[in-house]
C-alpha cells in the first residue's frame, strides 16, 4: 500500500485517495461497478462509450447490470450531450480507448452525472500521466469516484499489477466488508479484504 501511495504522485493523482492493487483492470472495473451497484440500489444500468473496453461489458454480465452504449464523435470520444443516465448507477469514462487511444471528456461527464458513480478506465493511457506533456489527458479525472491504471502495460511491470484508486473508500467498505472472527485483528491495520473481492 505504501508503494501504491507513492505511485499516485508521478501520475498526478490526489494524495488523499485510497489505492490498492488488483490483478487486472477487468477486476478493478468489476469491483468498482459492484460498489456503484451497492451505492445506488435499484439502478441497474451502466453507461459507457461505444468504444469502451470489453471488460466493462463483462463486469455488467457478471453483476447482472444492463450496459447502455453512448455514441461517439469524429475523434471516437463519448458525446456527453447524448448521455442517457436514467436508471444508471455508474458511468464509465475511458481515457485511452484500446483501439484508438481516444479520450472521453471526463470533466464534462462529471458535470452532467449528478449522483451517478463515475468510474474512469485509464488502464491503457493512464501510465502516460508520468509525462507532464501528456498530463492533459487526465483533465477531470480528479472528479472520479474510482479509477483504474495498468502498470502492467506502459509502466513495464509484469502481470498482474493493476492499480485501483478511489476517492470513496467508505463506499468500497460498505460493499465488501465482512469480518469473520478469523480475520479480526487487535490493531487498526487497514485490511484490504474489506475493500475488494479477494
Ligand atoms: C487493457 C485494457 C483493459 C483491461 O486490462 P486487463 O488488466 O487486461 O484486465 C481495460 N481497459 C482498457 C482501456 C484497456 O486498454
Amino acid at each position: 500500500m505504501r508503494a501504491h501511495d507513492w505511485s499516485a504522485s508521478p501520475l498526478g493523482l490526489p494524495a488523499t485517495w485510497h489505492g490498492h492493487i488488483e490483478d487486472t483492470a477487468s477486476t478493478g472495473t468489476l469491483t468498482a461497478l459492484a460498489v456503484a451497484r451497492n451505492e445506488l440500489p435499484g439502478r441497474r444500468v451502466v453507461v459507457c462509450s461505444e468504444h469502451a473496453h470489453s471488460s466493462v461489458e463483462k463486469a455488467c454480465r457478471i453483476l447482472e447490470l444492463e450496459l447502455r452504449r453512448t455514441p461517439v464523435d469524429a475523434a471516437f470520444r463519448i458525446r456527453p450531450d447524448l448521455l442517457e443516465l436514467e436508471g444508471a448507477c455508474a458511468v464509465v469514462a475511458t481515457v485511452g480507448t484500446t483501439s484508438t487511444t481516444s479520450i472521453d471528456p471526463v470533466a464534462e461527464i462529471a458535470a452532467r452525472k449528478g449522483d451517478v458513480w463515475l468510474h474512469v478506465d485509464a488502464a491503457y493511457a493512464g501510465s502516460a500521466w508520468v509525462c507532464p506533456e501528456l498530463r492533459f489527458s487526465a483533465a477531470g479525472v480528479e472528479q472520479a469516484d474510482s479509477l483504474v491504471v495498468n502498470p502492467h502495460k506502459w509502466l513495464l511491470v509484469p502481470m498482474d499489477c493493476s492499480a485501483l484508486w478511489t476517492a470513496r473508500p467508505d463506499a468500497f467498505r460498505d460493499a465488501f466488508s465482512l469480518v469473520p472472527e478469523y480475520l479480526r485483528s487487535a490493531d487498526d491495520a487497514v485490511s484490504l479484504s474489506e475493500l475488494a473481492i479477494p
